[in-house]
């Protein structure tokens, strides 16, 4: 089954799918957790237009390959190109939000980075990003003002504000147009509060957006 992206109600999007863009350590808990080193210049990499699946109503992971967590985003959903781009250019090119889970090979990372190497396939992987439907931008006064929770088997396990981003939308799609040129239908995660853990089959989640959305899925 291809993807697409679709509104929360499962309308079809008349935008191609493309790359995901990503930004690492953007919520002090999660760089915390990770007892991970900070560095002012941004951290951004890349998934694939093949990590791409829908959240619902289930996904599967990878098997026997170590862990894999879950990060829960914010995403956000491009709708004009996007190249150097200032603060005025990025918000008029927004097409609008969800949430998606920024899948990770932990273990396999873990020994990417002992190595000293890139982390594509412990980020890049087929399905690593299950993404929702998305809720147009005229919906949502307050982007930079949305708590998000994941819930995994009943319990709590993310529970994030999009005001506690490091950088805030706008600045860190900013920042990555000077790297990449954003394209229509491209997706931007913005990084993942604390709470990252290892997932398993069968595991049920309830992925909420404020009160825009709430939905639940399961790994297969
Ligand atoms: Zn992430």
């Amino acid at each position: 089954m291809s993807y697409q992206h679709r509104t929360i109600d499962g309308q079809a999007i008349d935008l191609p799918v493309g790359k995901v863009v990503c930004i690492g350590q953007n919520y002090q808990d999660h760089i915390a957790e990770m007892q991970s080193k900070t560095a002012p210049q941004a951290l951004f990499f890349i998934k694939p237009a093949t990590s791409l699946c829908a959240l619902t109503p289930g996904f599967s992971i990878p098997q026997a390959q170590g862990e894999v967590h879950n990060e829960t985003e914010l995403a956000v959903l491009i709708a004009k190109p996007l190249k150097q781009a200032d603060f005025a250019t990025v918000n008029d090119a927004i097409w609008g939000y969800s949430l998606a889970l920024d899948l990770t090979l932990r273990d396999v990372q873990a020994e990417l980075k002992k190595l000293g190497r890139p982390w594509e396939v412990a980020k890049g992987f087929d399905g690593a990003c299950p993404v929702a439907g998305f809720v147009e931008k005229s919906q949502l006064q307050h982007p930079q003002q949305l708590e998000f929770r994941l819930t995994v088997n009943g319990q709590l396990r993310q529970d994030g504000n999009t005001a506690n981003m490091i950088r805030g939308i706008s600045q860190l799609i900013s920042e990555m147009s000077q790297h990449f040129t954003l394209l229509p239908g491209d997706i931007v995660l913005t990084g993942t509060p604390a709470g990252v853990g290892p997932l398993q089959r069968g595991d049920e989640l309830q992925l909420q957006l404020a009160d825009v959305f709430s939905l639940t899925t399961r790994v297969d």
